[in-house]
């Protein structure tokens, strides 16, 4: 695989001064969190991917979302096993009528072959809030089978963050780990999830003016924070409206670097490093 590498080197090194630069880190960009395997991307995905191979973004973690998407997600990590990792879960947007059957399948799977992680799991109150309590419940569950595989869950929140907090606490044995996706929540909110060891996923949403995100966070390290896209889902200015894809984390790394006053580089160091540690590599 080639990397042109210039460019990358003068969007890193500009307009931040004496970088020390190291380019096997700066290959190793992590998307923690991304839906490659969606229809929205079965015509280019090759395309999408060399994109975002040429700005350092060499690894996808797929959070699943349900019975709909596993097999499409299992393709695109057969295709590209290097840098294509699965991870098995039920989204709390589809748990309905029929989660119990949905949460059989996760469960069967996960006994069946390994994945990165359970994701994406978690509370969403804001599409809809008929089946809460269901949604819960499938929360709790997916949990303990995170702790009984050893691997990290993936969180979804939609106004439920501190509901979502309060249940990761009571599960929280010092085993179980993971990452808050989509963390647009408060310095005290964000406080929580450092203590629980939980570390929080930054995408497009930092780069949108409403967001008051970027002071929050200026006050968490940057030992707390991973990258992700979403894609296709929750693009970043300058592409607000289109498709997301991982190409355009540059404009994430580059806001949170304004945010935090570090470099691209330190940015991606440390988030790359946040990643491996959390998915073991
Ligand atoms: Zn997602």
């Amino acid at each position: 695989m080639e990397f042109p590498v210039l460019g990358l080197f003068c969007w890193i090194i500009s307009p931040h001064q004496g970088i020390d630069l190291n380019f096997a880190s700066l290959m190793h960009i992590i998307d923690t969190h991304t839906h490659l395997y969606l229809e929205e991307f079965h015509k280019d995905i090759k395309e999408v991917i060399t994109r975002a191979n040429a700005v350092g973004v060499a690894k996808f973690y797929l959070p699943n979302i349900d019975s709909s998407s596993i097999n499409d997600m299992l393709r695109l990590e057969e295709h590209f096993p290097e840098q294509c990792i699965a991870m098995m879960g039920l989204h709390p947007c589809s748990v309905k009528e029929n989660y119990k059957d949905e949460l059989k399948l996760v469960e069967e799977w996960l006994k069946k072959r390994p994945f990165a992680g359970v994701g994406e799991i978690g509370l969403d109150y804001y599409w809809d809030q008929a089946f809460v309590k269901e949604q819960k419940e499938a929360f709790q569950l997916q949990i303990e089978w995170a702790l009984y595989h050893n691997l990290p869950i993936i969180i979804h929140s939609r106004n439920s963050l501190q509901d979502c907090i309060d249940i990761v606490k009571q599960n929280q044995n010092g085993q179980l780990k993971g990452i808050f996706h989509c963390f647009g929540g408060s310095i005290e909110e964000a406080k929580q999830i450092m203590d629980l060891g939980f570390l929080m996923g930054i995408g497009g949403v930092v780069t949108y003016k409403k967001a008051n995100l970027t002071e929050v966070l200026y006050k968490i390290p940057v030992a707390h924070l991973v990258l992700e896209t979403d894609a296709p889902y929750l693009t970043p200015v300058p592409f607000r409206g289109k498709r997301n894809e991982p190409a355009y984390l540059k404009y994430v790394i580059e806001k949170i670097a304004e945010a935090k006053n570090l470099s691209a580089f330190e940015i991606i160091e440390a988030t790359t490093a946040n990643a491996q540690n959390l998915f073991g590599g």
